[in-house]
């Protein structure tokens, strides 16, 4: 890019803010990025070099994998050197997701990536995708003293900016469709865009990114819930290849003390599955050892999430078991925050 103008790079996934109504079905699919371009004139007074990349094809995020997240943190990557900030367009349905699985493997990121995506397609009169992409395009450009304000990975949607690794969808009605239940949000968007400068992430060591991109899909979520079933528990654990276990527990990090669960898992991490605890309430911290209902999990060699999300617990999972290292160093790194995912 030689124009002083900034430079925007919109890397469009697919999802709502994309897709139209077939007219036999009724159904909504994702569309072509021309096609949105095309209902949103406003993109050429903001006076940035907006340019664009579309995967072929464009999804419903319903149908989101690790591969495509691989595909971003290239395709990122790539243009990482020519381009001041990167918007990602991607449905909402696990934004949050993919939002931290991009935070683990983006490394030393100094420039922003921010993900938007709408509740209403961008060809429908009352659509949120205009605020959102403008907004969106608008923080991935702000720049202090010649620095990125906002150098993280981060959602922004419906006035607000949240880190995107703290990020839970929490509506599928409301415009406002996420929430950060343990930490603050990164910008406010009203008449002006106020930004919380103390709780954004500069990195500390500049350097070139780079991109670590090795997952492994080997990990599933187990709800606890009363009245579940030792037979199927056993089932799971002894899943073949399984190599973690993020336990959704209750509250503060609890689970039933029934003997046979501990055994379960007492063995299974004698053979070497990763447990994670992490809490279903939407705004719970684990707390391992609070109550007598965690204190065992923590001596069957359960990890604690702390205040993690389940969307950011599965991807530091994937990623950590992605990267080889022994189990004892998959836990150690667990209860280590990497890219601001946990309280310290
Ligand atoms: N199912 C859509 C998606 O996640 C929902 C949305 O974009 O809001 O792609």
């Amino acid at each position: 890019m030689t124009s002083e103008k900034q430079s925007i790079l919109i890397i469009y996934t697919g999802g709502t803010i994309g897709m139209r109504e077939d007219p036999k079905t009724k159904t909504l699919s994702p569309m072509k990025f021309e096609l949105i371009q095309e209902e949103i004139p406003e993109l050429h007074k903001l006076g940035f070099e907006i340019e664009s990349v579309t995967f072929n094809p464009p999804i419903d995020s319903a149908n989101m994998t690790p591969a495509i997240w691989i595909q971003l943190a290239k395709t990122i990557k790539t243009y990482y050197s020519q381009y001041d900030g990167f918007v990602i367009l991607h449905g909402t349905d696990t934004m949050a997701y993919t939002a931290s699985a991009l935070s683990y493997m983006l490394e030393n990121l100094d420039k922003p990536v921010i993900m938007t995506g709408s509740q209403l397609p961008i060809g429908v009169l009352r659509t949120d995708g205009k605020e959102n992409i403008i907004t969106a395009i608008q923080i991935a450009a702000a720049k202090k003293d010649g620095k990125a304000i906002v150098p993280e990975v981060c959602i922004y949607f419906s006035s607000h900016l949240f880190r995107g690794n703290r990020t839970t969808k929490e509506d599928s009605q409301q415009f406002s469709a996420f929430t950060s239940h343990h930490y603050p949000k990164l910008a406010i968007a009203g008449v002006d865009i106020k930004y919380n400068y103390e709780k954004i992430n500069y990195p500390r060591s500049k350097g070139i990114l780079s991109i670590n991109t090795s997952i492994d899909d080997n990990v599933i979520v187990l709800k606890i819930f009363p009245g579940l079933n030792q037979k199927y528990f056993d089932a799971v654990l002894a899943l073949p290849g399984l190599k973690g276990i993020i336990l959704e527990s209750y509250g503060s990090g609890n689970m039933p003390t029934f003997p046979w669960i501990f055994e379960a898992i007492r063995q299974s991490t004698r053979s070497g599955i990763v447990f994670m605890n992490v809490s279903q309430c939407p705004g719970g911290k684990v707390k391992m050892g609070y109550y007598e209902t965690s204190r065992e999990l923590q001596e069957a060699g359960v990890v604690s999430g702390k205040d993690i999300t389940v969307e950011a617990a599965v991807t530091k999972l994937m990623f950590l078991l992605g990267q080889n290292l022994p189990v004892a160093e998959v836990k150690a790194y667990l209860i280590q925050n990497l890219s601001g995912e946990i309280e310290n």
